[in-house]
């Protein structure tokens, strides 16, 4: 095939021509589909044979004047330098038709698909380095919406590109610049409002822009792996925030971190808690690892091992969210989970739903026949919490006992909490909010 520079080239020469007539060159940047399963599957001198099947079938699939060339990898860029604009659509699928058969590779039959982009000069940038860019750019949304489909530039892609860019090359340093922060989130006994624990939640202290939410970077860390990086720094902390609290006469409490199921797919997280207890020396019965029910959905044998030696540790284990996913009622009886969470969503529905109050009823009393404690999450009112307690649940977490804090506040709150479950009865009082709410 033709190569990248003789390409631009070319580019060159049409961008002199284009532009009159409603003509337009276009460049179209074509990624293979799961191309590394593929090649994983036919051996390395396989792939190679089929990457040059793909390119004489793309080769055949254009006229004289297009040029097919290889970028690199699994790439190919395909190059219009004179197309009526209204038909684009049309010739980038003929392209793709041109790969719609299987190939025989060493007797075998692969199947494969593209994602495509396209960039059109003049209106998506004035050189061919321009467009290629851009052309990737689409690419890369026609990957994130499903695959196997062509997707053209748009201005508002490169805004959101570039943003999703920005964020990813920031993230990438967030640890190393010790920009990461957690915020803890108390965790009370519904019966004596008495402060058990905390849920470790972190935030990302992004300069010049400032404190950002989980909720926004937490995926993004998922999909580029970054969240192995940002997992073990979170693990470090809650270890040493625990095995300070012992010398402060918090020893009692426990410190729940969530984890992702990319930790447990990568097969680290056994190593990363390992490393946390030991550079720490907490008590690991103090460490509680928050899982959903997703963990549980890729290779559930695998994941279960890993837990069964974590809990040998000592480690405990609750379910996040529960409700929201698929649990298997076996599992959560074979995992040995300590505790449920029951999400936010049901324990908001508590008191104004009786099909809500009934599945929480219902949860609670299998938690409790399988002997594992309850969590009620995003506890907001008094009339919640009420509701929680009367239906038997034991533990509670919401604003209305406190919203996450920095570390210092909140174990000044649970200092005064113990220094009110230490008074005799008469003591206690009616107060549930520990002056928490911040
Ligand atoms: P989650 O584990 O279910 O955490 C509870 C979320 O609910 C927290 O949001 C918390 O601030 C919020 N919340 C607590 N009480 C209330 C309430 O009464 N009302 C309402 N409306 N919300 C309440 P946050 O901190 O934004 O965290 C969101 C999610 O981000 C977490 O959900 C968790 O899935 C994820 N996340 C947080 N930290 C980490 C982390 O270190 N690693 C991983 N993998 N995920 C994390
Ligand atoms: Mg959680
Ligand atoms: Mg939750």
């Amino acid at each position: 095939l033709p190569n990248l520079l003789l390409m631009r080239d070319r580019a060159g020469q049409a961008m002199g021509q284009v532009g009159s007539g409603g003509c337009v060159m276009a460049v179209m940047l074509l990624d293979l589909d799961h191309f590394k399963a593929i090649n994983d599957s036919l051996g390395q001198a396989g792939g190679d044979e089929l990457l040059r099947q793909i390119g004489h079938a793309l080769s055949t699939g254009v006229t004289s004047a297009e040029t097919v060339s290889r970028r690199g990898g699994d790439e190919f860029v395909v190059l219009f330098p004179s197309a009526d604009a209204t038909l684009l659509p049309q010739m980038a699928q003929r392209v793709l038709v041109a790969l719609a058969d299987p190939f025989a590779v060493n007797g075998r039959e692969a199947v494969v698909s593209a994602s495509v982009g396209v960039a059109v000069y003049p209106s998506d940038g004035a050189d061919f380095d321009t467009l290629l860019s851009h052309a990737e750019v689409a690419m890369y949304q026609a990957k994130e919406s499903g695959r196997r489909c062509i997707r053209f530039f748009t201005d508002d892609m490169n805004q959101g590109a570039r943003g999703r860019m920005d964020l990813l090359s920031d993230l990438s340093r967030a640890v190393s610049r010790g920009e990461l922060r957690l915020h803890l989130q108390p965790v009370v006994n519904l019966a004596s409002s008495v402060v058990v624990g905390a849920e470790a939640l972190v935030r990302w202290e992004r300069p010049g822009v400032g404190l950002v939410p989980p909720g926004e970077f937490i995926a993004l860390a998922e999909s580029s792996g970054l969240i192995m990086g940002i997992g073990q720094w979170v693990l470090n902390e809650a270890c040493q925030h625990l095995a300070r609290w012992r010398s402060m006469g918090l020893g009692h409490l426990h410190l729940a971190v969530n984890v992702s199921a990319m930790q447990f797919r990568q097969g680290q997280l056994e190593q990363q808690v390992s490393d946390a207890l030991e550079r720490s020396g907490c008590d690991p019965s103090r460490l509680e690892l928050e899982l959903t029910e997703s963990v549980l959905m890729v290779r559930p044998d695998e994941v279960m091992a890993v837990i069964r030696r974590l809990k040998q540790r000592g480690v405990q284990l609750s379910i996040d969210d529960f409700g929201t996913g698929y649990s298997s009622l076996a599992y959560l009886r074979r995992l040995a989970v300590d505790k449920l969470k029951i999400d936010q969503s049901f324990v908001r529905d508590l008191t104004i739903d009786p099909d809500g109050a009934a599945i929480v009823r219902a949860v609670i009393q299998m938690a409790r026949s399988l002997g594992l404690k309850t969590v009620g999450e995003g506890v907001e009112t008094q009339v919640n919490r009420r509701a929680l307690q009367v239906l038997g649940c034991d533990l509670g977490q919401g604003y209305f006992f406190g919203r996450p804090i920095g570390v210092a506040d909140f174990e000044q709150a649970a200092l005064r909490s113990s220094a009110v479950a230490a008074l005799p009865p008469s003591g206690l009082g009616a107060g549930g909010r520990l002056g928490l709410r911040g």
